[in-house]
C-alpha cells in the first residue's frame, strides 16, 4: 500500500516525470542502435565474430564517457546539457541512417553516440535527488530500476522484432526520432538550474571535475565502502554470464536457460518493491545484510540443485542484490555534494560496469578450470564475505547521524595532530614498535548523508580553499570536504617511509633474498599444476572459515600486537598446515595471502610501527614453510593420517609440521636477529610460551587437517575453540603485561615488591637469606639534558638489558621507578651480593652504548651507578626494612663519590 501510494507520489513530480521518460527513449534508443549495428556488420562481412567484436567494442566508449565526461554535468546547467547532447546524439543517428555512409564512419557515430550517453546519464542522475526528496528518492530510484530493466529488455527483443520488418537504416532513423523525443521531454519538463559548480566555492578550478571526484571519494570512507560495495555486483551477475553452461551441468534443456536469465529480472522487481518500503532511516543499516544476502543463494549452488531450486535461489540473489545496489546508490548521491554529484556518479557507474565486465570474464575462466556451478558458488560466496568485510571496516556508523559542532572539531583536530605526527614518526628510528599504542584515528566526512548538499549559506565563508581547515560554527557546520578528511594512508607507511631501508645491509638483502624466494618457489612449482573443483571447495572453506575467525578476533588481535612484538606466533598456521598438505601450491599461496591481507588490513595496519614490509616477510616465511609441508607430505596418502598404524604416514606429517615451525620461525628469527645485529634468541623466538602456543597452533593446525580429509564439514567447530583460545591468550598477555615495565620491559614496580615480599617470607621459613640491590644512575640527568630524553630511555633500556643478563638465574631485576633499578637476590650472603654488585658497577662503566637517532649518532659511554645492597635478615624481619637499608646504602654510596657499592652497615657507620 505504502509503497504503491510512494511510487504514485514519485509519478506525481513533474520533472522526475520528465528524466524518468528522457532515460528510457535514451536506453531504448541506444540498444536499438546496437542492434541495428550488429545487423549491418553482418550483412556486410558476414562474419559472426566481427559482429560479436562490434556490439562489444559498443560497451567501450559509454565507459570512457561515464569516465571522464561526466563531470561537465557539474560545470555547466544540467538541463541544458542533457538537452545539447540529446540533440547532438539526435543529428549523429539521423547521420547514421543515411545509407550511403562506409562501416568505419557508422561505428565511429556509433562510438561517439555511446560517448556522449555518459554525461547525459550522470546530469539526469546528479538531477534527481535534487528533484526527489525524502523518502520518494529511494522508491524513484527503485521505479527507474525496475523500468530500465524492462526498456532493456524491450530494446533488444523490440529491436529485434523491429529488425526483422524495419530496414536498419530505417531502425536507425527511428533511434534519430527518440533522440529527439527526449530532447522536447527534458527541455519542457525539467527546470533550468545553473551549473552546479557555479554555486560552489572555486575550490579548485584547475583539477579536473572527475579527479576531484575521485579524491573526494576516496578520502571518505563512508563514500569508498558504497562504492567499493556496489562494485562487488559484479560477482552477483556472473550467474547471468554461466546461465547456460549451468543449465547444461544440471543436465537441462535450453528453455531452461531463459528461466535462469528471467530469474534475476524477476528478482530485481521484488528487489525494487522491497526497497520501495524501507523507511529512510533503516536504509543505510540494510545496505550490509542485503548484499550479504545476495551472496548466500549463490553460494548454495555448490551443491547443484534442481532446475526449480536453482532459478528460486537467482531470484533470491536477484532480489536482494538490486535492493542493497539502490540504497547504495541513493546513500552514494545524496552524500556527495551537489557541485561534484555527476562526476562521482559517473565513475561509480563506470566501475559498476567494469566491475561486471571483469567478475565476467574470471567467472568464465574459473568455470572452465572447475564447473559453472563452483564458479558460481565461488563468487557468492566471495561477494558475500567482501561486503561484509567492507561494511565491517570501512562503513562509517555515524554517518547517518546529524554532525555535530564536536565531531567536526574532533575531525579537525585529529587532522592536525596526524600531520604532526607524521612529520615525527619518520624520526622514531630507534624502535618502530615500543610506543606503539597510538591509534590512527578514524577520519569521517563531516556531514550527514541525508542532510541537502552542504553548500549554501555559511558555505560561502569556507576560505579560499588553503590547506588549513575553516571550522564555521554556525549551522550547517561544515568543513570543505578536500581538506577536511586525512588521507587514509599517513605517508610513513608508503615505502619510503619504511625503517627497512636504514637496516643494515645483511638484513636487507636477507629480507629480500626470502621475499623473492617466496615468490620463485610459488610460481615454479605452482605452474602446470592442476586445480580440482574438491581442491577449490576445501580452499573456499578455509579462507572463509579463516576469515571469519580472523574477524571474530580482530579485536583481541590487535591488542595482543601491542603487548607482543614477537611477530610469528599467531593463528594462521591453523589454516596454513591444511593448506599446506591438502592444496596446490598456488592455492597455498592464495590462502595465506588472503589471511595475512586480512590480518594487515584488519588488525596490524593501525597499530603504529607495524608496517607492511614486515607483514609481507611474515607472510613470505609462512608461505615457504607451508610450501614445505606441502613437499614433505607430498607422497602420503591423506587418508592414513588418523591411522597410527601407520607410522610411515604419521612421521611424515609430524616431521611436516615440524619443518613449518623450524623454516617459519627460524626465517623470522634470523631477520629480527640480522636486524638488530645480535643474537638474541629470546627477542628472535620470543618466549617460551609464546612458542609453546605456536606448537598448539600446529597441533590444531594437523587436527584441521585430518577433519577436512575425513569430515569436511566438521572443521567448523574450529571456529568457536579458536575464539576461546585466543581470548585466553589475551588474558595471559594482559597479566603479563600488567606486571610489566613497557620503556624497559623488565618487572615493574608493584610485581617485584610482590615477589620479593613473598620471597622473604619463604626465606623466613626456610631460614635462609634474601639480598636487595637498589641501583641509582650517577648524573643521569646530564644525559637527558645533552642528548635527550629519546636517547635517555634507550641508555635506560639498554641498562636494563645489561642488568638482567648479568645476573643469576634465580635473580629477579626490577625497574623501581625513572632510573632506578632494584634486584632481588634470594639466598644471597652479604658478601655474595656486594660482590654482585662490584661486578655490575664494573661492568656498566665499561658500557658503551651505541645510539642511532638523528641528530644523535654515536656511543654513550662512562656511565656510572652507585648501588646500596643490604640483605635478610641481618637489617630486620620485614621486606619494608631490607628495602629501606639498601636505600640508605645508596644514599651512602651517593654521598661518598658514586660509582660504588655500599652495604647497610656503612650506612650505620654513617649514622653512628
Ligand atoms: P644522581 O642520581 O647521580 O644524583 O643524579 P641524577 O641526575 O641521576 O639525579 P636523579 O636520580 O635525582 O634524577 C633522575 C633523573 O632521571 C631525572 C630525569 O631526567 C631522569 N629520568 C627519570 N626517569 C626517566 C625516564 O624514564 N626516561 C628518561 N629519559 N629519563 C628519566
Ligand atoms: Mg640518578
Ligand atoms: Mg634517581
Amino acid at each position: 500500500m505504502a509503497r504503491q501510494a510512494r511510487f504514485r507520489a514519485v509519478l506525481a513530480v513533474r520533472e522526475f516525470r520528465a528524466l524518468w521518460v528522457a532515460e528510457l527513449l535514451s536506453i531504448f534508443g541506444d540498444q536499438l542502435a546496437r542492434v541495428a549495428l550488429a545487423v549491418l556488420v553482418f550483412r556486410e562481412t558476414d562474419s559472426a565474430g566481427l559482429t560479436a567484436l562490434t556490439y562489444a567494442f559498443t560497451y567501450l566508449p559509454a565507459l570512457l564517457g561515464g569516465a571522464l565526461l561526466s563531470g561537465l554535468a557539474d560545470r555547466y546547467p544540467r538541463r541544458e546539457l542533457m538537452v545539447v547532447v540529446d540533440l547532438f546524439r539526435a543529428i549523429a543517428a539521423a547521420a547514421m541512417a543515411l545509407p550511403v555512409l562506409p562501416l568505419p564512419v557508422l561505428m565511429g557515430l556509433v562510438f561517439v553516440l555511446a560517448l556522449a550517453g555518459g554525461p547525459f546519464k550522470a546530469a539526469q542522475q546528479a538531477l534527481l535527488p535534487t528533484v526527489l526528496e525524502g523518502d520518494l528518492y529511494v522508491s524513484g530510484l527503485a521505479l527507474r530500476t525496475v523500468t530500465n530493466q524492462s526498456a532493456q529488455l524491450a530494446g533488444f527483443l523490440g529491436g529485434g522484432a523491429l529488425l526483422v520488418v524495419l530496414d536498419p537504416y530505417l531502425a536507425l532513423g527511428l533511434n534519430a526520432a527518440t533522440f529527439l523525443v527526449a530532447t522536447v521531454v527534458v527541455w519542457v519538463g525539467v527546470r533550468h538550474r545553473p551549473a552546479a559548480r557555479a554555486s560552489a566555492p572555486d575550490d579548485d578550478p584547475d583539477s579536473q571535475g572527475t579527479r576531484a571526484a575521485l579524491r573526494l571519494i576516496w578520502r571518505d570512507r563512508h563514500l569508498r565502502w558504497l562504492v567499493g560495495v556496489s562494485w562487488l555486483v559484479g560477482l552477483y551477475v556472473v550467474p547471468e554470464g554461466l546461465a547456460a553452461p549451468y543449465a547444461a551441468s544440471l543436465g537441462a534443456s535450453t528453455i531452461v536457460v531463459g528461466l535462469l536469465l528471467a530469474a534475476d529480472p524477476i528478482g530485481s522487481i521484488v528487489g525494487a518493491w522491497l526497497v520501495g518500503r524501507i523507511p529512510e532511516k533503516a536504509s543505510t543499516a540494510l545496505i550490509t545484510p542485503f548484499a550479504v544476502a545476495a551472496g548466500i543463494p549463490l553460494a548454495v549452488c555448490v551443491i547443484r540443485p534442481d532446475v526449480a531450486v536453482s532459478v528460486a535461489l537467482w531470484a533470491v540473489s536477484g532480489a536482494f542484490s538490486t535492493a542493497y545496489l539502490i540504497l547504495a546508490q541513493a546513500s552514494f548521491t545524496r552524500r556527495v555534494p551537489d557541485h561534484r554529484r555527476a562526476a562521482a556518479v559517473g565513475i561509480a557507474s563506470t566501475g559498476l560496469l567494469t566491475s561486471q565486465g571483469l567478475a565476467m570474464l574470471a567467472a568464465g575462466g574459473l568455470a572452465e578450470l572447475t564447473d559453472p556451478p563452483t564458479a558460481i558458488a565461488i563468487a557468492g560466496a566471495a561477494g558475500a564475505l567482501l561486503s561484509w568485510l567492507m561494511g565491517a571496516s570501512w562503513r562509517d556508523p555515524h554517518a547517518d547521524e546529524p554532525a555535530a559542532a564536536d565531531d567536526i572539531a574532533d575531525d579537525t583536530a585529529a587532522d592536525t595532530d596526524d600531520g604532526a605526527r607524521d612529520g615525527a614518526r619518520d624520526d622514531d628510528g630507534i624502535d618502530p614498535g615500543i610506543d606503539g599504542a597510538t591509534t590512527h584515528p578514524d577520519i569521517t566526512s563531516p556531514y550527514p548523508s541525508s542532510s541537502a548538499p552542504p553548500l549554501d549559506g555559511p558555505a560561502a565563508e569556507r576560505g579560499s580553499g588553503g590547506a588549513t581547515p575553516t571550522i564555521v560554527t554556525r549551522r550547517p557546520l561544515l568543513t570543505l570536504p578536500e581538506v577536511s578528511t586525512a588521507p587514509a594512508i599517513a605517508p610513513s607507511r608508503w615505502p619510503r617511509g619504511w625503517p627497512l631501508w636504514r637496516a643494515p645491509g645483511r638484513a636487507l638483502a636477507f629480507i629480500v633474498a626470502v621475499d623473492v624466494a617466496a615468490v620463485g618457489v610459488t610460481a615454479y612449482i605452482g605452474l602446470g599444476t592442476g586445480i580440482t573443483a574438491g581442491a577449490l571447495t576445501v580452499f573456499a572453506v578455509i579462507v572463509v572459515l579463516g576469515l571469519v575467525v580472523a574477524e571474530l578476533t580482530r579485536e583481541v588481535e590487535r591488542v595482543r600486537r601491542r603487548f607482543n612484538d614477537s611477530p610469528h606466533v599467531n593463528f594462521t598456521s591453523v589454516w596454513v598446515i591444511p593448506a599446506g598438505v591438502l592444496l596446490p601450491p598456488i592455492l597455498v599461496t592464495s590462502v595465506v595471502a588472503v589471511l595475512y591481507l586480512h590480518l594487515f588490513w584488519r588488525s596490524w595496519y593501525r597499530v603504529r610501527g607495524v608496517h607492511a614490509y614486515r607483514l609481507i616477510f611474515s607472510a613470505m616465511s609462512m608461505i615457504l614453510a607451508a610450501h614445505t609441508v606441502g613437499m614433505i607430505t607430498n607422497g602420503i596418502n591423506t587418508t592414513e593420517m588418523a591411522q597410527w598404524s601407520e607410522l610411515a604416514t604419521v612421521g611424515t606429517v609430524l616431521a611436516a609440521l615440524l619443518a613449518f615451525a623450524v623454516v617459519n620461525s627460524g626465517l623470522v628469527g634470523a631477520a629480527i636477529c640480522l636486524y638488530e645485529g645480535r643474537l638474541d634468541l629470546r627477542r628472535a623466538y620470543g618466549s617460551g610460551r609464546e612458542n609453546a602456543l605456536e606448537l598448539g597452533t600446529l597441533g590444531l593446525g594437523a587436527i584441521t587437517t585430518l577433519l577436512f580429509v575425513a569430515y569436511p564439514a566438521w572443521p567448523v567447530l574450529m571456529v568457536p575453540a579458536l575464539l576461546v583460545l585466543h581470548r585466553s591468550v589475551l588474558l595471559r598477555q594482559l597479566e603479563e603485561a600488567a606486571a610489566t615495565d613497557p620503556k624497559t620491559g623488565l618487572t615493574n614496580a608493584t610485581a617485584w615488591a610482590n615477589v620479593a615480599t613473598r620471597e622473604i617470607e619463604r626465606a623466613r621459613g626456610g631460614d635462609t637469606v634474601v639480598g636487595v640491590l637498589m641501583i641509582d644512575l650517577d648524573h643521569f640527568k646530564s644525559v637527558n639534558d645533552a642528548h635527550g630524553h629519546v636517547v635517555g630511555d634507550h641508555v635506560l633500556k639498554t641498562l636494563a638489558e645489561t642488568l638482567s643478563r648479568s645476573v643469576r638465574r634465580d635473580d629477579l631485576v626490577g625497574r623501581w621507578g625513572g632510573e632506578e633499578f632494584v634486584v632481588l637476590c634470594p639466598q644471597t650472603t652479604e658478601e655474595d651480593l656486594v660482590g654482585l654488585g662490584e661486578r655490575l658497577c664494573a661492568l656498566i662503566r665499561t658500557l658503551r652504548i651505541p645510539v642511532a637517532v638523528p641528530g644523535h649518532a654515536g656511543i654513550i659511554d662512562g656511565l656510572t651507578v652507585s648501588i646500596g645492597a643490604a640483605t635478610y635478615p641481618a637489617v630486620g624481619p620485614h621486606f619494608q626494612d631490607v628495602l629501606l637499608a639498601a636505600d640508605d646504602a645508596l644514599f651512602v654510596a651517593k654521598d661518598r663519590g658514586r660509582n660504588q657499592v655500599r652495604t647497610v652497615a656503612v650506612a650505620e657507620d654513617r649514622t653512628a
